[in-house]
């Protein structure tokens, strides 16, 4: 992975320290433009979902817990949609992990369990100034599945759009 790449996915993984509560991230594939409009909040995509990650919310919208799990990109909750609110011809989702100061690991205390669950070996750990390791994403290999949510123990890692990423149309 080039140095650039590297620094990248430093910025991005740190620049959710100091964000507000982040928008309501709703199913992959689904439209934002057009959620609200097209969407009858029948919840049959959150039904269908063999990861049990999507739940009413706002509104009764269907939303992404990524506390449940990670998504799979199965396409069950498109399939069961009966309205136009899903565009499989796109990109699922322009996901990518920030992490608050919480983090074990800016905290000195050794912990690699976001690294350990991402399927894509997305994230590794470099060491930073003071003795702290911080951890680094590969923005190419992340999918921006939700793995490394539930799997850290201090709840410091969170999925926010990253309208810059080239591979995840939002
Ligand atoms: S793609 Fe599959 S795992 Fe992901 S939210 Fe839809 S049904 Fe759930
Ligand atoms: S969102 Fe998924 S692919 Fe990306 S770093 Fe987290 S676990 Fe890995
Ligand atoms: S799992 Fe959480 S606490 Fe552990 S290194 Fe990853 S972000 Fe930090």
């Amino acid at each position: 992975m080039a140095a650039d790449a590297i620094d990248r996915g430093r910025r991005g993984f740190l620049r959710g320290c100091a964000a507000s509560t982040p928008a309501p991230i709703h199913p992959p594939w689904s439209r934002p433009a057009f959620f609200t409009s097209l969407c009858t909040r029948c919840g049959a995509c959150a039904d269908a979902c063999p990861e049990t990650i999507l739940r009413p919310g706002d509104g009764g919208y269907p939303e992404v817990d990524f506390a449940r799990g990670e998504c799979s990109f199965c396409g069950a909750c498109a399939d069961a949609c009966a309205e136009p609110v899903f565009d499989r011809t796109a990109a699922p989702w322009s996901l990518r992990p920030v992490v608050a100061p919480s983090c074990l690991a800016v905290q000195r205390v050794v912990c690699r369990s976001c690294r350990d669950a991402c399927p894509e070996s997305a994230i590794a750990f470099r060491p930073a100034a003071g003795g702290a390791a911080h951890a680094r994403i590969d923005d190419d290999a992340c999918t921006g599945c939700g793995a490394c949510v539930a799997a850290c123990p201090v709840g410091a890692v969170t999925l926010n759009r990253q309208p810059g990423t080239a591979r995840h149309a939002t």
